[in-house]
């Protein structure tokens, strides 16, 4: 049993896979509090069962599932990834690395909220730029295959710009289902 904010289908709008179509599972809560954080009223849920949540996604005429949050790792996750890959699921997880994941996921976003962070390899290193150096991200987490700088909710898009432009190892990653207007 998890407790579920949303299942919908979209098209990943964020980093590597950005046009991705996927079936979006939002998983209640985080153990953080970001100020910029645009998953507020994602703390809200429904209890559903394993078997559930599944049933939900394979209504969608894709086989690519994206377990997201609030932070997909504060709750049990292994039974719905097993139901999941044994219905032919493709398995991405966006998480911010504070838990070391266990299962093999077929594509790991991990969004760091501070330096210090346990899960240090992934597919993809994703980063809101907060007008900061962060190059040390990298330095010390070499092992991700991509390294995406997110603007802050929009606000400061030139600013990153620039960063990326002048700290070529970081590529732009734009939250492309707000620019369109899409979940
Ligand atoms: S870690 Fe992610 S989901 Fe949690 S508060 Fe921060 S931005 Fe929101």
């Amino acid at each position: 049993m998890l407790k579920v904010n949303e299942i919908f289908y979209s098209l990943q709008g964020e980093g590597r896979n950005a046009g991705l179509p996927a079936a979006f599972i939002r998983l209640s809560g985080c153990d953080r509090a970001c100020s910029w954080c645009d998953t507020k009223d994602h703390v809200f849920g429904v209890d559903l069962e394993e078997e559930r949540i599944v049933h939900a996604v394979l209504e969608y005429p894709t086989r690519c599932a994206v377990l997201t949050g609030g932070e997909p790792t504060v709750q049990p996750i292994d039974t719905l990834f097993m139901t999941l890959k044994a219905a032919g699921f493709w398995i991405a997880i966006e998480t911010n690395g504070d838990n070391l994941l266990t299962l093999p996921f077929d594509w790991i976003t991990v969004s760091p909220k501070a330096p210090f962070f346990t899960q240090r390899t992934g597919d993809e290193l994703k980063l809101v730029y907060l007008n900061e150096d962060v190059e040390r991200y990298i330095d010390e987490n070499p092992n991700f295959a991509h390294y995406y700088l997110q603007p802050c909710s929009g606000r400061n898009i030139p600013e990153t710009v620039a960063y990326v432009k002048n700290h070529p190892r970081w590529k732009l990653s734009l939250q492309w289902q707000k620019q369109i207007f899409i979940k």
